[in-house]
């Protein structure tokens, strides 16, 4: 009979000696350089960790080099971390230097520890979601081969947060980073009558638009999409096979800034709309990448020591964000949504 609901290996058993017998028991840590860390348990156990960030998407070619890499240096062990970098657990200190020479061999370079830009989290784009708006491995490539410096070299206030979603569904943490990439459609779905009734739930599309703007047409067995209403979210594209959204000309990249999810110093923070539209431009997509540079770059010049995107905005205020940056504020920066009021200014201070 075949084996079904076993879950996941337990992770234990993926551990090494060394990592078994202090679990639990760290005493302290320390960035030894960007890409460096080591742990000091109770026991006065050492463990070094060498980061490289990794493009997320691999062949498994790539897996094996990485492994053979672990069986050298590290007794067979690594891990990958939550924003998909590799980390090499080193036990013996003289495997640190060599370890790193051969991973720069390979392409990566170790970093992205402490004050830096880490990896970029991302989602599928034209790989392989069919709701994309933008591309995600290409824009990811191109604003990391931008502010790699930034990656390598710990020259941030604090540490900083990039990531990117292909579509308003936001896979990923887009909605609370630092500074985020959120693919945006311009121009309404298109009905596809024909196809609809033989392909759609007609009360899911209904029901899945936020503004309302879908209703059911009976004598074509179809819907009607009242334009006016719709901000082209791609919603009813996702339930229903036969209302495609997509639009090369008019498809493109909204950024935010300003989320986290830490509570240290200033509760989390929702990531805000800080340029609403950038065309697609493949395969380098300039215009974003020279936009998302200029926002790290203000930021990095501006900030205090300590503070991340969110807190030095709260500190100097949205207006002042935009005349730094020097970025157009617009109507489509205004909340319009259900629970827009709290967002409007509701005091007279405020800064010209
Ligand atoms: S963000 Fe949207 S387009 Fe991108 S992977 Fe998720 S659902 Fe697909
Ligand atoms: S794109 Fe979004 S807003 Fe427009 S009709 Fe579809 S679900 Fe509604």
């Amino acid at each position: 009979m075949v084996k079904t609901d076993f879950g996941p290996p337990k992770y234990l058993d993926m551990m090494s000696d060394l990592c078994k017998r202090n679990y639990g028991k760290w005493k302290y840590h320390e960035v030894l350089d960007t890409g460096t860390l080591v742990h000091v348990a109770e026991s006065g156990e050492k463990l070094y960790t060498v980061r490289a960030a990794t493009p997320r998407l691999m062949h498994v070619d790539t897996l094996r080099a990485f492994c053979d890499l672990a069986d050298k240096y590290c007794g067979g062990f690594f891990r990958f971390t939550s924003r998909h970098s590799i980390e090499f657990l080193v036990e013996d200190e003289a495997n640190i230097e060599p370890l790193k020479a051969e991973l720069h061999a390979m392409g990566y370079t170790p970093g992205g520890v402490g004050n830096t830009i880490s990896n970029m989290l991302h989602t599928q784009g034209w790989i392989h979601c069919h709701t994309p708006a933008i591309d995600a491995s290409g824009i990811v490539k191109s604003v990391m081969d931008e502010v790699f410096e930034y990656y390598k070299e710990a020259k941030l206030p604090a540490r900083l947060r990039l990531a990117l979603a292909c579509c308003l569904n936001m896979c990923g943490a887009v909605h609370c980073s630092d500074v985020a990439i959120v693919g945006v459609h311009r121009v309404p779905p298109k009905v596809d009558d024909e196809k609809i009734s033989k392909m759609c739930e007609i009360p899911n599309v209904v029901a899945a638009c936020p503004t309302r703007a879908i209703r059911p047409e009976p004598a074509k067995k179809s819907v009607v999409v009242n334009e006016e209403r719709c901000m082209y979210c791609g919603n009813c594209y996702t339930m229903c096979p036969a209302m495609p959204i997509f639009d090369p000309k008019n498809d493109g990249a909204a950024i935010f800034v300003g989320g986290k999810v830490s509570d240290a110093r200033h509760p989390a923070m929702f990531s805000k709309l800080a340029v609403p539209y950038i065309p697609n431009e493949p395969p380098r997509w300039p215009t974003l990448v020279k936009t998302v540079r200029l926002l790290i770059d203000v930021y990095a010049k501006d900030a205090k020591e300590g503070e991340r995107y969110g807190e030095w905005i709260n500190r100097i205020g949205w207006e002042k964000f935009f005349k730094v940056t020097g970025l157009p504020f617009t109507d489509k920066h205004i909340d319009d949504y259900i629970f827009s009021v709290p967002t409007f200014r509701s005091t007279a201070t405020f800064k010209w």
